[in-house]
């Protein structure tokens, strides 16, 4: 599949911010709305049903190569570098991404307590499993699960928030927000309990696949659903 990019496509609407909203085509990400990929507001560009990115920084994960030499990414699989959707009305806020350290931090932390390898049978050995797309067994201790319900994903991300507040403590005094939110992936109810992901059980772990920047840090995480 080629994608190609031109922001003449892209026809906008400029508004008091200068947002610009994309109708039709492809658009180039700005600073109101980054690359879902690498995060960063420039170069990189995205289809306007928000089903495709194409990233010009990372290739790792994507599924081709696009005419100008962007690696392609089709967001039907989830993104932990978004929340997700919740009703609009309870949305609060937005909340500012956590500084890479934290991220690295919570993402590799979560992977060294609930690895993929804990679920050996169903992410690893499975019939879509890591070893079945050609994994090296020692590659897939690199891998995160999330667990299948969310009561046991808002445990971990109970955990998580304490990780938070002891590893980053100045980080985590600095809102009324719990520690580990910023960090995406995390969101609060109003209920107060902190939730990984979405509310919502499913019928097997989520594989968590680490997206390193070119320091080796973790920087967004990418889930897939079997
Ligand atoms: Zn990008």
């Amino acid at each position: 599949m080629s994608v190609h990019i031109s922001t003449n496509q892209c026809r906008t609407i400029n508004f008091q911010r200068r947002q610009r909203i994309a109708i039709t085509g492809f658009c180039r990400v700005t600073k109101y709305r980054p690359c879902r990929v690498c995060r960063k507001p420039d170069w990189c560009g995205y289809t306007t049903d928000e089903q495709t990115s194409i990233c010009m920084r990372i290739s790792n994960g994507s599924t081709g190569t696009s005419r100008n030499g962007g690696n392609i990414f089709h967001h039907n699989r989830l993104f932990l570098v978004a929340n997700p959707r919740t009703n609009r009305k309870q949305a609060p806020p937005p909340i500012e991404i956590a500084p890479i350290e934290v991220r690295n931090a919570v993402y590799q932390e979560l992977i060294r307590r609930s690895p993929a390898l804990k679920y050996y049978s169903q992410l690893i050995d499975g019939p879509s499993g890591l070893l079945s797309r050609g994994l090296r067994e020692s590659d897939t201790q690199n891998y995160g699960a999330l667990p299948r319900t969310h009561k046991e994903r808002a445990s971990l991300a109970h955990t998580l928030n304490t990780f938070v507040t002891v590893r980053f403590p100045e980080y985590a005094r600095r809102s009324t927000h719990a520690a580990v939110i910023g960090v995406p992936g995390f969101w609060q109810p109003e209920t107060g309990i902190i939730q990984l992901w979405s509310p919502r059980d499913y019928n097997m772990p989520l594989l968590v696949i680490p997206y390193r920047d070119d320091q080796g840090r973790i920087q967004a995480c990418q889930l897939r659903l079997h």
